[in-house]
């Protein structure tokens, strides 16, 4: 048996708590089972127990034998010293202390069921390990570990906001453009789109924001796209333009092999990409004040349906005419933004204002976008789960990445509930 079973039925007192000895006979009362550390040294820190009548506070060391304790060379380190209770599933033999002081040590019993959900969890071969058993899961566990997983994720998405900030001199407006632009590489091209963006300061695009060709210039000839295979006018312009700015501005483009084409429909194609961040640039100014002062999903809907510059309705390349037809942002790709970006900065920003109304609106609006459209959320729905909205569709790819996709089913309240199925 894995020693983490062992950690879980001690951390959650599954153990059989009446009659309690430790291996030498004497009565052994368990208080409170101490703060479970994660990182070196003793199993878990600042537990009570009361072994005849005597009270002792200090550390417990779980392991599956005694011998353990010898395999692991705990009797030859001082920071062993303070443990007051070996716990383990087979007693092989006596544990002392660095100084030749023996150890109480107690034998921990549970119900035997545990080890068998335990056993049938980790042994599942399925799309996530409890799929045959998250059915009898009652849904008011499932509702509030919904809960925790969605702040688990926000929270996680405010990290990397935060790093953005400390980079970018707590500059709101730059680090929401570079999380944008990422968004705008929609997965393929998402890291190209990043570094385009941190190649290319907000302030410098602000100077140009009422001319659309200079835009597209800057984008594009910071995306190192400006030498394309076929020429054309449009491409000539552009690049004439660039290079005056490059000059100007002291910029330096990123190599523009990093950008994805293969297998990606033409829509997504990062020209109509980039082309339709530059429009949503010379549509809009101080993008993220806007969306502080009105978070109406209708109007953040609105800022992003701009249009490209006429050149694209009729191109997906440079150089390459195709049959008319206005790229703009359709409403998954929309929901998309709203999803990973829009909602995260205003939590992020609420976090930092201590601004309890705006992070309970940045949640609210994730129950008005409907659900995404992947694998993952078409895995949970056919085993019965729905999803409403995109708070629930969030909680649940979280669920399925941090936790699922991790085997963490012991840190899981869905696991919790299946390992302790009758
Ligand atoms: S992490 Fe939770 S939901 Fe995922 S497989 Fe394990 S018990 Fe099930």
């Amino acid at each position: 048996m894995k020693e983490s079973i062992l950690h879980y039925v001690w951390q959650n007192k599954l153990f059989t708590a009446h009659d309690l000895q430790t291996t030498d006979g004497e009565r052994l009362e368990i208080i409170d089972v101490g703060r479970n550390n994660t990182d070196a040294g003793p199993d878990f820190f600042n537990a009570k127990v009361r072994i005849g009548k005597t009270l002792w506070a200090g550390n417990v060391e779980i392991h599956n034998n005694t011998s353990d304790w010898y395999k692991h060379n705990h009797h030859l380190d001082k920071s062993y010293d303070s443990i007051i209770l070996h716990v383990v599933l087979h007693a092989d033999g006596v544990v002392c202390r660095a100084d030749g002081h023996r150890i109480p040590q107690h034998e921990l019993k549970y119900p035997e069921h545990i080890d068998d959900n335990y056993t049938q969890l980790f042994s599942q071969q399925k799309w996530i390990p409890c799929s045959n058993k998250i059915g009898l899961v009652p849904s008011i566990f499932i509702q509030t570990w919904k809960n925790a997983l969605l702040t688990e994720r926000l929270e996680q998405k405010m990290d990397s906001i935060e790093k953005l900030l400390s980079e970018n001199n707590n500059h709101w407006e730059e680090a929401f453009y570079i999380t944008l632009a990422r968004n705008f590489g929609f997965g393929t091209n998402s890291q190209a789109f990043e570094s385009m963006a941190k190649s290319l300061p907000i302030s410098v695009l602000g100077k140009h924001k009422d001319n659309i060709l200079q835009l597209e210039a800057l984008m594009f000839g910071q995306a190192g796209l400006l030498n394309p295979e076929k020429q054309d006018d449009y491409s000539i312009g552009l690049k004439k333009e660039y290079d005056f700015l490059k000059v100007k501005y002291g910029l330096s483009p990123i190599d523009g092999s990093l950008w994805k084409l293969l297998r990606l429909r033409p829509d997504n194609f990062p020209y109509i990409r980039i082309a339709q961040f530059a429009a949503l640039i010379h549509g809009s100014t101080k993008l993220f004040s806007k969306i502080l002062e009105d978070s109406k999903i209708e109007s953040l809907c609105k800022l992003f349906e701009n249009k490209t510059s006429e050149y694209w309705n009729s191109s997906y390349l440079f150089g390459n005419k195709s049959t008319t037809h206005i790229k703009t942002l359709g409403s998954q790709s929309i929901n998309g933004i709203l999803i990973n970006t829009i909602v995260p900065f205003l939590f992020c920003y609420a976090h930092h204002k201590n601004n309890d109304e705006l992070k309970s609106r940045a949640i609210q609006l994730l129950e008005e976008i409907p659900p995404e459209h992947n694998s993952i959320v078409h895995g949970w729905e056919e085993l019965g789960l729905k999803m409403e909205n995109a708070y629930d569709s969030q909680a649940f790819l979280q669920l399925k990445k941090q936790y699922c996709d991790e085997k963490k089913c012991l840190r899981c309240r869905i696991g919790h509930k299946v390992l302790t199925l009758i």
